[in-house]
């Protein structure tokens, strides 16, 4: 029984030291990097399928994907206009973790890239466990889960350094009270800066590749 607890946080502690490896190497190529995160089906891929075709003429993109068992989602972002689109398979494991993104990163000359977007496995839980080493964490939720997502996993929401909120083009069709949502992420992230956006309809997409744009040419 005792014993369970101290291996969880070796393991935890060997991520963070290569997550610390990563991050050295992505700062000192210059490329300034998100980890995206969601449930399934908030629309990770359908964010960096909206967001290439707006930055691909400005800054030089790659992208990394995630996935239990497939390249779906990478072969989406290779053909909206990322330069570089490589898949991680998890062979099952649930989330991403630093060995990964360093195998993946070894696939890539990284000084050729301004911006590179890491979308995790998606999962609500242990990917705010493990560190990529990436500049920014990025949270997306999406109107259909519903407005008490930041209440049943503040480890997620407690951790990211924004927070998209998709699919708000839902607004008039689903029962989310927005008052009551943000009440929590503020209970748990004051201030955390936050994006409300549709990647169908392009409303509020503007707000967060002005603030891609202003973070990857720094
Ligand atoms: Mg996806
Ligand atoms: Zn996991």
């Amino acid at each position: 029984m005792t014993q369970r607890i101290p291996v969880v946080e070796n393991i935890l502690n060997a991520n963070d030291h290569l997550a610390q490896e990563n991050h050295t190497r992505l700062e000192s190529a210059g490329v300034f990097s998100i980890n995206l995160m969601a449930s399934p089906g908030a629309g990770k891929t359908s964010l960096i399928e909206q967001t290439l075709p707006r930055l691909k003429d400005k800054l030089r993109i790659a992208a990394i994907d995630g996935d239990i068992a497939t390249s779906l989602d990478s072969d989406r972002a290779a053909a909206a206009g990322a330069l570089s689109s490589i898949q991680i398979n998890t062979g099952g494991n649930c989330h991403l973790d630093a060995v990964m993104l360093r195998g993946a990163l070894d696939q890539l000359q990284l000084n050729q890239y301004d911006l590179l977007l890491v979308e995790n496995v998606g999962n609500l839980v242990c990917p705010a466990e493990f560190k990529l080493g990436t500049h920014k964490s990025v949270l997306i939720a999406s109107i259909p889960e519903g407005d008490d997502k930041p209440y049943k996993y503040p480890g997620m929401y407690r951790g990211v350094d924004a927070l998209i909120i998709n699919k708000i083009d839902l607004l008039p069709y689903v029962s989310f009270r927005m008052d009551f949502f943000q009440r929590g992420v503020e209970s748990l992230n004051p201030g955390v800066i936050t994006f409300p956006l549709s990647c169908r309809t392009g409303e509020g997409m503007d707000a967060w590749i002005n603030w891609l744009l202003q973070n990857s040419t720094k």
